[in-house]
């Protein structure tokens, strides 16, 4: 376990705040652990502030950091699995850049991996957000969880320990479409939880707009289940069940009571509520037939422009 390498990915978007005290503490971290070289993949997903020159800087002074410049800004999942991507330790920490997840957990998710665990996931409680934010979160795991057709940690994000296999085995999947806390519980291996606190963030700003965040929970729902389309299906035949019901009392009411069923405002209604209905079931159709257009492209998830360790060796990639 001694000569053990532990890498750690990060995501970096626009952190210019936050990075001076991410690297002091990280690396504080990475100097207290046996073995080594360690190594800090830090992926710029095409900041537009200080972000990139502040970690080239940093990487000309310590040879553990790599950096990876994207060629633009490819959104959070996409740059997190460029920095899995590019790691070559024993065992892989996945984390972000704000401080949210705090460097300090590192020797407690090695003691639990050396229990004999292929990923170690980290469960959040107390989370330092606002209450609607808190609740979205809660019902959006669940409601992930539900639908899955694999058993999905609940409550927890992309902060995790990982074995080096993990990692290979989730980079090398095929899809285009990366909701990697979902592919993390697809591969399957002997995985565990801890639950931690969340900090709020060191500085800056949340860089998930809401619009973001629920692309990111569907790719959740759409991704790892075809539910939505049963439950399509369901509400199909309960409406068409509704509908041989009503005519069949409409027969009897005619025959039987002697006058048919009235009413414009009932007709209208049930008009344009099954006109509703059948927008949403499109919509869920369409999700899935927008994610099969995305994957037949074959465009990776990320460019790599350039990458940089130490100050003599720069790659073009
Ligand atoms: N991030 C990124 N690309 C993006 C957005 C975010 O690499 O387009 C990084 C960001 O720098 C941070 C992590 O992803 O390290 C999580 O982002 P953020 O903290 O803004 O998300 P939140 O914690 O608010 O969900
Ligand atoms: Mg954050």
């Amino acid at each position: 376990m001694n000569s053990r390498r532990i890498s750690v990915a990060i995501p970096v978007f626009n952190e210019e705040d936050v990075l001076p005290e991410l690297l002091r503490r990280l690396t504080t971290v990475l100097d207290a652990q046996p073995g080594g070289p360690h190594e800090i993949v830090l992926v710029n997903d095409g900041s537009r502030d200080r972000t990139r020159v502040l970690l080239e800087e940093a990487a000309a002074s310590d040879s553990r950091l790599v950096v990876v410049n994207l060629s633009r800004n490819f959104g959070h999942q996409a740059a997190l699995s460029a920095a899995l991507g590019h790691v070559n330790g024993d065992v892989v920490l996945s984390m972000d850049a704000d401080l949210q997840d705090a460097p300090e957990a590192l020797p407690t998710l090695l003691a639990r991996l050396d229990e004999g665990y292929d990923v170690v996931v980290v469960r959040r409680m107390e989370r330092k957000e606002t209450i609607w934010k808190r609740a979205a979160y809660y019902m959006a795991y669940r409601l992930i969880a539900k639908l899955s057709n694999v058993p999905q940690e609940l409550d927890a994000g992309d902060f995790a320990l990982m074995t080096r296999q993990v990692v290979t085995t989730m980079t090398s999947l095929p899809e285009r479409e990366r909701y990697l806390r979902g592919l993390r519980s697809w591969v399957g291996f002997r995985q565990t939880a801890v639950a931690m606190p969340r900090a709020a963030r060191g500085a800056g700003a949340t860089k998930y707009s809401l619009g973001r965040l629920v692309g990111l929970a569907l790719d959740g729902a759409f991704s790892f289940s075809v539910v939505p389309l049963r439950i399509s299906a369901g509400i199909g035949f309960l409406s068409f069940l509704g509908a041989l019901l009503f005519s069949l009392y409409a027969v009897y009411a005619r025959l039987v009571l002697g006058r048919s069923p009235q009413g414009f405002t009932a007709l209208f209604v049930a008009g344009t509520f099954f006109a509703g209905i059948l927008l949403i079931v499109l919509w869920i159709l369409g999700e899935y037939v927008g994610r099969i257009y995305v994957e037949v492209k074959r465009r990776p998830a990320y460019v790599v422009e350039s990458i940089i360790r130490n100050t003599a060796s720069r790659e073009n990639a």
